[in-house]
């Protein structure tokens, strides 16, 4: 007989690839980014971290947009340059997910055009959400 199983053999490699892919962190979402990390004292105490030795580059090397932490000053620089970085900043330029939107999604929404402005029902109901993932 020939060749048997050939492919698919080798399955640890295979998965370490496939879970650097789907990588399941601890990550903020772009929404949690846009509304929180980006405002500019929660922007600035992000970037001046306290020495973490469990962080990558003791945590002092922070993209607050990706939410990553980078090993090095340098490794930042070019992660400032490079298309994750880039691609992930123009996502960030589109307004958040709202509740509004997701309801609209669904077809629960109100389709007539009222301004979308009432804070205080959109901000109970936001809380909620953050309670209950
Ligand atoms: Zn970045």
């Amino acid at each position: 007989m020939g060749r048997l199983r050939r492919s698919r053999a080798h399955h640890a490699r295979r998965d370490i690839h496939r879970a650097a892919r789907t990588r399941a962190r601890p990550a903020r979402d772009l929404d949690q980014i846009q509304l929180i990390d980006l405002e500019p004292e929660k922007r600035s105490t992000l970037e001046a971290q306290p020495l973490n030795h469990e962080l990558p580059g003791l945590g002092q090397h922070y993209c607050v947009e990706c939410a990553r932490y980078m090993e090095t000053d340098a490794a930042l620089q070019t992660h400032w340059k490079s298309k994750v970085h880039k691609r992930r900043c123009k996502q960030l330029r589109e307004p958040a997910y709202t509740i509004e939107e997701s309801e609209r999604a669904a077809g629960l929404g109100r389709e007539e055009r009222r301004p979308t402005v009432r804070p205080a029902p959109e901000m109970e109901r936001g809380t909620e959400m953050a309670v209950v993932p």
